[in-house]
């Protein structure tokens, strides 16, 4: 079977710092339209202050992961050269942001993400504003008819 390369992107709007959003769903489908049956789909934000992860999208976890990153970077109390150099407010964002990653690949299997049942992917903004973020889906693999 020939191998193939397929990319996809999508756009989603974030309103709030440490806001999670489930991007599932767009992953699922630019693996379904792509037509291949085995492979594995990377899932890469554009941008320095935003990250890709896995979580279980429930509200406690939701509320729990920005929360352990706000511990890990917090917005105040500490000083980033970022701020000193270009006073936009988010040297914390882009730490944060460098920490969790920017991609995240995913085995496909039939056509089928391999994820757990309670496994999503995930989008973490992390920058101090709204922003209108693209995803870009990165599918390798094999072409050919699912058994
Ligand atoms: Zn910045």
């Amino acid at each position: 079977m020939a191998v193939k390369v397929a990319a996809k992107s999508f756009e989603v709007k974030t309103r709030n710092e440490g806001e999670v959003l489930d991007i599932t769903r767009e992953v699922r489908e630019a693996v379904s339209s792509s037509g291949m049956s085995n492979g594995v789909a990377t899932v890469f934000v554009v941008g320095s202050t935003a990250a890709i992860t896995t979580i279980e999208f429930e509200p406690g976890l939701v509320h729990d992961f920005p929360e352990m990153m706000e511990r890990v970077a917090p917005k105040s109390g500490v000083e980033y050269e970022h701020q000193r150099r270009w006073r936009d407010g988010n040297g914390h964002s882009h730490v944060k942001a460098s920490l969790v990653g920017p991609s995240l690949s995913i085995p496909f299997s039939q056509g089928e993400l391999v994820l757990g049942e309670w496994q999503q992917v995930v989008l973490v903004e992390f920058d101090v504003r709204p922003r209108t973020r693209r995803v870009v889906v990165q599918v390798v693999g094999e072409e050919g008819p699912r058994q």
